[in-house]
């Protein structure tokens, strides 16, 4: 029996105990969903062409090309309405039986969009020993995780640390984003990434500011390539105006 079908035989005796909810509105899931028919008919699926940097479909991209140090990155929805309610219950909510369905739902964009890119390993972005001790749990990690027992991809939750302090990203204005992680994130095992294809795990991309910098601490220990996952982009409504103040 192979990994993938003896995941699927668990899942389904553990279902008969634990019915799986949808995460973006509760409702008991069947079979193999990993979103309920309501919320994927109403979902803000990103659609259409997307922009190879930030993954956003071209009317929403920010970033103009903007040098990120990742390669790309992909998300299968925008940050907002039911999939921000969905993501905030993981997150502040402490629900974390949700993030095995947020996974899924990423799983099926990361197949389709990096087909063809075997990775040697997943990161997730890092917390602060603080951070860590605030919350509780690292939601990107857990996230990060349960994307790996999907794609079958080694997670090395070893690989990258936040040894450094920063205020929360939400509560900076985009100029800030970039300052406040500059320099706060350090690789453990640079013999581990070097040469390495790298998948980048977080849970959303506003400006792009935390990927990035992870992702050039990588580049700099020597990955050669890191391309980036998250459940959700925010659809900047000025996007041109967003861009000119990060650029
Ligand atoms: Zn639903
Ligand atoms: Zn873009």
């Amino acid at each position: 029996m192979s990994m993938g079908a003896v995941r699927k035989l668990a899942r389904q005796i553990l279902s008969l105990f634990y019915p799986k909810r949808c995460a973006f509105c509760g409702s008991v899931l069947k079979g193999d969903q990993a979103v309920c028919e309501k919320c994927a008919a109403t979902l803000p699926f990103i659609r259409g062409e997307a922009c190879p940097h930030c993954g956003r479909a071209r009317e929403y991209c920010c970033c103009s090309g903007r040098g990120f140090g990742f390669d790309r990155c992909v998300a299968p929805l925008y940050y907002e309405g039911a999939t921000r309610a969905g993501i905030c219950r993981v997150k502040f909510h402490g629900k974390k039986g949700y993030i095995t369905q947020l996974a899924e739902l990423t799983a099926d964009t990361v197949r389709r969009e990096y087909a063809g890119i075997a990775f040697d390993a997943a990161v997730a972005v890092p917390m602060s020993r603080r951070e860590l001790r605030s919350r509780g749990f690292n939601q990107s990690a857990l996230f990060c995780r349960a994307l790996c027992a999907e794609l079958g991809i080694a997670f090395r939750g070893d690989l990258l640390q936040k040894p450094l302090d920063t205020r929360p990203q939400r509560s900076c204005k985009a100029d800030q984003r970039w300052r406040n992680v500059s320099g706060v994130f350090t690789v453990r095992k640079p013999a581990s990434v070097s040469g390495k294809t790298i998948l980048l795990v977080d849970d959303i991309i506003t400006t792009g500011a935390t990927l990035n910098e992870c992702a050039q601490v990588l580049k700099k220990a020597g990955a050669a390539h890191v391309c980036c996952a998250v459940i959700a982009a925010v659809r900047q409504k000025n996007a041109r105006a967003v861009a000119s103040a990060i650029n």
